[in-house]
């Protein structure tokens, strides 16, 4: 049964690289209809923090990308990974170095002199006159014949030359595991089948792979994934704007846009775009993970957002842009249905933040114009018109949208002037703004009582 994992070290925010590699992950899982692990790698006491940690649980629940098993923390399975390795110990798999620095660096600079590559002469490994109360640090016995191959489920036959591995150091001399060995200790008690990483890990993958070999552990499937670029060709970072997941959700973005954006970012499907989160399980698969660094491109992830915002049915949308009118301090108790919001504004903004800040006067009263659609619309001539539609939506029985359309059709035949020079002034005296839904959506959207105030009030 496949069982994958994501992985990530709790030092900051969710990015997208990170969070494309948990898409992978998560995907091929539910693809195979295996198990997901979510596994916190918070060894790295120093750089890891409880904030990070909650920042990217959160991360991970607002892409709802769902877990079977964890999250597990390293830092409490460190009886386990001290355990493997007495027993490696034992066994001969491993031993105690007790060389000082001062001899390590010696050793180093004398292969740099020769132009070797820097690495332990095993002296300890034959020498036994220490006793293990001395400090020391605990390192593996890497294979010195042969090499370590395996084939990326990506990037296809790796082989690297065992004379290129050092003997790892997997415990330090204040008792604490290194980093490399606890991930071979748990993706083998986790049962995981395929590691699904970014590729600078790559590194560490052969001498995982020949500790896994020595524990007599089934070697998994490894796929490592590109970088992503910022549009300038460099790694993408904190200088080409947004990175962190939460920022996205911030700005207004939609975890399906997002999802869809990083699936493609790196893997395809023909030349299809639009991938519901369905589809992407049904289809994605790990031979069609580009091999090569893909760029971010800010104006796609837009475009799939507005695709996404317009697609998505109205009532679950209406939680998203409850969050962001909350951030933006609207009130949403007096007005319509966030769903009705939803259904009004969908084609007209790009984000869930432009559409929180479009709605408020479905909600709240505003003291100011907008000054260019004053200057158009606010005319002497305007006058008239306002005041006969004020007439005519006062004498409405019936608040809907074919009544209030009436009521401006009537005003402008009346008055002998096109639609727009009833429509426009309207809009205006009730929304504050030059741009609104259809008059008569605009109209039923905010309400009779407040239609009628506010028009009383433009007129005076
Ligand atoms: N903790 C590592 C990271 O955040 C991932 C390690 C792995 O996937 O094996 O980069």
């Amino acid at each position: 049964k496949v069982r994958t994992r994501f992985a990530p070290s709790p030092t900051g925010y969710l990015h997208v690289g990170g969070a494309r590699t948990a898409l992978y992950s998560w995907l091929y899982a539910r693809h195979h209809q295996g198990e997901f692990v979510l596994r916190i790698e918070d060894t790295d006491l120093e750089r890891s923090t409880p904030q990070a940690t909650a920042a990217i649980l959160e991360a991970m629940e607002w892409l709802d990308l769902g877990w079977e098993h964890g999250p597990y923390y390293q830092t409490k399975r460190f009886d386990r990974y001290n355990q493997v390795i007495d027993q490696m110990l034992e066994q001969g798999l491993a031993y105690r170095c007790y060389c000082s620095k001062e001899r390590l660096e010696e050793l180093r600079q004398n292969q740099e002199q020769n132009k070797e590559k820097p690495r332990y002469d095993r002296h300890c490994l034959h020498d036994h006159s220490h006793s293990a109360d001395e400090p020391h640090v605990v390192r593996f016995k890497n294979p010195q014949q042969g090499s370590v191959v395996f084939e990326d489920a990506v990037r296809g036959r790796i082989e690297i030359s065992n004379a290129e591995l050092d003997d790892l150091i997997i415990r330090r001399t204040d008792g604490s595991p290194t980093y490399n060995f606890c991930v071979v200790v748990d993706d083998w008690d986790m049962g995981i089948t395929h590691v699904i990483r970014g590729e600078d890990h790559i590194n560490n993958t052969p001498r995982q792979i020949n500790i896994l070999q020595a524990l007599g552990a089934p070697i998994p499937t490894y796929a490592h994934v590109s970088m992503i670029l910022g549009d300038d060709g460099q790694k993408l970072s904190k200088r080409h704007g947004a990175v962190s997941v939460m920022q996205y959700r911030d700005e207004g973005y939609l975890p399906e846009a997002l999802l869809n954006y990083l699936v493609r970012l790196g893997w395809g499907h023909g030349d299809q775009e639009i991938f519901s989160r369905e589809e992407m399980i049904r289809l994605f698969e790990l031979n069609h993970v580009s091999k090569s660094a893909s760029a971010f491109n800010t104006e796609k992830l837009l475009w799939l957002n507005h695709h996404y915002m317009r697609e998505l049915a109205p009532e679950y949308m209406a939680k998203h842009l409850a969050w962001h009118m909350q951030d933006q301090g609207i009130d949403t108790s007096n007005g319509p249905a966030l769903s009705e919001i939803v259904s009004m504004l969908a084609e007209r903004c790009k984000t869930l933040k432009e559409m929180a800040a479009a709605s408020r006067y479905f909600f709240e009263e505003f003291d100011s114009y907008d000054e260019n659609a004053v200057k158009k619309h606010f005319k002497p001539a305007a006058l008239a018109p306002l005041e006969k539609v004020l007439e005519k939506l006062t004498a409405l029985s019936v608040w809907d949208l074919q009544h209030t359309h009436q009521a401006i059709e009537q005003t402008a035949a009346e008055l002998e002037v096109g639609m727009g020079k009833v429509g426009m002034p309207l809009r205006l005296a009730v929304t504050g703004a030059g741009q609104s839904p259809s008059m008569d959506v605009t109209l039923v959207g905010i309400g009779r009582e407040r239609v009628l105030s506010r028009l009383a009030k433009a007129i005076d």
